[in-house]
Formats: structure tokens, sequence, C-alpha cells
């Protein structure tokens, strides 16, 4: 059987934040029922012949889904072949019940990560989350009342208006709840999202260049004094409570996404599902899958994904793994990049692994384009 990780994408989301720009949709909820059906048709044929390594429950806003579309999948969840993996839901605060918690907890969830963004009342109302603080931290106490002794919680940096103050403020803040795991992104502005069009007008006023590089080295210095390893540019743990699923797409590990608009990386092909609710549903359906896009990726490409997933992590890549994966020698391939970098102080490499330097990990975008073959 083939170990794999398993994405599962919920697509509903109550209103949508003003940020984002991720395939999820708000009115959509008479699709609820039909859609988790048709999701956990393709979760049994996809994953039948599968070794589940870890699953997480990403969107759109799983815990939106009705309690009902909760129990059919559930039952599609049971039936695969698991043993202690680490099991994630996403949610936003306001649509966790306490009756979802508790079916989580018997389909073995055993993660539960939870977007906050920023800790003051006018952010959220700006970034158009349905939640409060209040709400949020309500939502914080229930999961540790059910049992929940791996969260995290997602924080952004550098949106509108904020200041470095408010910044270290919700670093503080989060921190003194002590969840195991935080993520701190910084706000891109995509386009097709309402703060799109306000950016094109104008009519936001971000933080510029400089302080954005202070948040970013304020969240890498205020998360290692408390106690979280930075193992990847955005993401930091407690000792041993990394996420172990992303740590599959970063180290191009098999896994496979079911659901609308999720990708799936198998034996160096990628995949990629329908977005559009209803036709994913009808898909599925008539084909038990929804795939529309295949790309068997070339040698170079699959070295490529290796080097700037890999390099993602702050421990980097293994040269020898390089070597296992694709029967050459990294140096051959990268020798000039890597030297490059490493006399820009930018890539350090000792006996085993070749990695970002923190100042590496600030102009991460330029090294890891350079991968590019
Ligand atoms: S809740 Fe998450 S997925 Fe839904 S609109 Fe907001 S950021 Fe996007």
């Amino acid at each position: 059987m083939q170990d794999v990780g398993l994405y599962i994408h919920i697509p509903f989301c109550k209103m949508k934040c003003y940020y984002c720009d991720f395939p999820s949709f708000s009115g959509k909820e008479e699709n609820m029922i039909p859609y988790a059906q048709a999701l956990s048709k393709e979760i049994q044929n996809i994953c039948k012949d599968k070794n589940i390594r870890s699953i997480f429950i990403g969107g759109g806003t799983p815990t939106y889904l009705s309690l009902q579309g909760w129990i059919i999948l559930k039952e599609a969840i049971d039936k695969l072949e698991k043993q202690h993996i680490e099991f994630t839901i996403e949610g936003n605060p306001k649509t966790f019940t306490e009756e979802k918690l508790k079916l989580f907890r018997e389909m073995g969830v055993n993660r539960i990560s939870v977007g906050l963004q920023a800790w003051q009342e006018a952010h959220l109302k700006s970034l158009g989350r349905i939640h409060s603080l209040q709400e949020f931290k309500n939502t914080y106490d229930l999961l540790r009342a059910y049992g929940f002794t791996n969260i995290n919680v997602d924080i952004m940096f550098g949106l509108p208006n904020q200041t470095l103050a408010q910044w270290r403020e919700t670093l503080h803040q989060v921190i003194s709840l002590k969840p195991e795991h935080i993520s701190a992104y910084s706000l891109i502005i995509e386009e097709g999202t309402h703060f799109y069009n306000l950016y094109e007008k104008d009519q936001l006023i971000l933080p510029n260049e400089e302080e954005e590089r202070q948040m970013y080295e304020d969240a890498v210095n205020i998360l290692k004094e408390n106690g979280y390893n930075q193992y990847e540019i955005s993401n930091f743990a407690k000792e041993g409570m990394e996420c172990k699923h992303n740590l599959i797409y970063w180290s191009l590990e098999n896994y496979v996404g079911c659901g609308s608009a999720a990708h799936s990386y198998l034996e160096g092909v990628r995949y990629r599902n329908e977005e559009n609710i209803e036709k994913y549903i009808c898909k599925v359906n008539n084909e038990n899958n929804a795939i529309i896009q295949k790309h068997l990726n070339s040698k170079e490409e699959n070295m490529e994904e290796f080097m700037f997933l890999g390099l993602r992590k702050t421990k980097g890549v293994s040269t020898l793994e390089f070597e296992k994966k694709f029967g050459e020698d990294i140096h051959k391939v990268y020798g000039k990049v890597i030297e490059k970098y490493i006399k820009l102080e930018l890539l350090k490499e000792d006996s085993e692994r070749i990695y970002l330097t923190p100042k590496g990990v600030e102009l991460s975008n330029v090294v890891m384009s350079d991968f590019l073959l």
C-alpha cells in the first residue's frame, strides 16, 4: 500500500474575508450535503489502496460545514487505513459548535488550526473576519475543554493601518494562550479580492517594506524567546509539535487531495481537481473523481520543486536525499547557485544539508527563484 498524506477541502465560508483568494465561497450552503456525499465518494475511491500518514481538512471553513455534512464525511474517513496519525481540522472562531467538536474527537481529530489573524477588534473588522476577539478566546477555551492538546493559531502581519506595537501585541497575547503551534503570514494583496480593489483605488494604507521586514523579524525573535522553534519560513512550533502534514508538502512526498480545487502529488504526477462546487459534485457522481488537470513532472521540475519547497524549511534540504531521489550529486546540478548564495551569506551548507541563513529567509523569494533550471 502506498503511503500518502490526505488533504480534504471544504469550500464553504459564511462570508468572504476581504483579503482571501482561496477557493472558498459564501452563499453556497444548499450544496453542503450533496458536496459531503460526493466528497465521501471521492475519498473512498482515491484512498482505497492507500495508507494514510496524516489528514488535513482545510478550506474554506471546514467548521462551517453543517453537522449533517460532517456525519456523512465521518463515515468515509472512519473507513480509511490509518493508525495514530496527525489529524488536523481548520476552523474559524464562531463556527465551532460543541456537537461538531464531539464528533471531531470521535473521528480521531487531534489537531485544530484556528484562524485569528489579529488581536485588535478594529483589524478583525477591517479584514472582514466574521468573529470578534472574545469569540476567538471562547473558541480557544472550548477547544482546550474538549481535550485538544495540539492547537495552531494563524496570525497575519502587514495589515492595513497595522502598527508595529499592534503586531507585537498580537504575538504576545497569542503566546500567552500557549498554543502548540503558531503560523505567522504576511498579508499579500491578491487579485480578485476586495482588498485588491481598494489597493487599486489607493484606499489601503499598508506598512512600508521596512516596517514589514521589522514585523517579520519581531515575529521570529519574539516567538523564539518564548520557546517556538521556527521550522519553516512562516511556521513556528513548540518542541516536537511541527505540522507533520505540511512537512509532507515541503519534502516533496506523496499526498492526495480530495474536494473541489484540491491538488495531489503522486509519484511525480501533479493532479488538480475541478474548482466549481456544482461541477465538482457532478463530476464525482459521474466519474468517481474530479480531476481536470494531470501533469507528469519532468526530472528537472521535480528537482526544482524539491529545492524550493525544501528550502522553506529552516533545516533546508538533505544533499543525500537529493542524490537518492534523483541519482545525481546536488552540486553537479546546482553547484553555481549554491556557491553564489553561500558567498552572499544567504545559504549555508554543512556535511548533510543546505539551508537558508536568517538573511536568506528574508530574501527567500530571490534565492528560491534561482533554483529554477
Ligand atoms: S475564513 Fe478563511 S477561507 Fe474563508 S474567506 Fe476567510 S480566509 Fe478565506
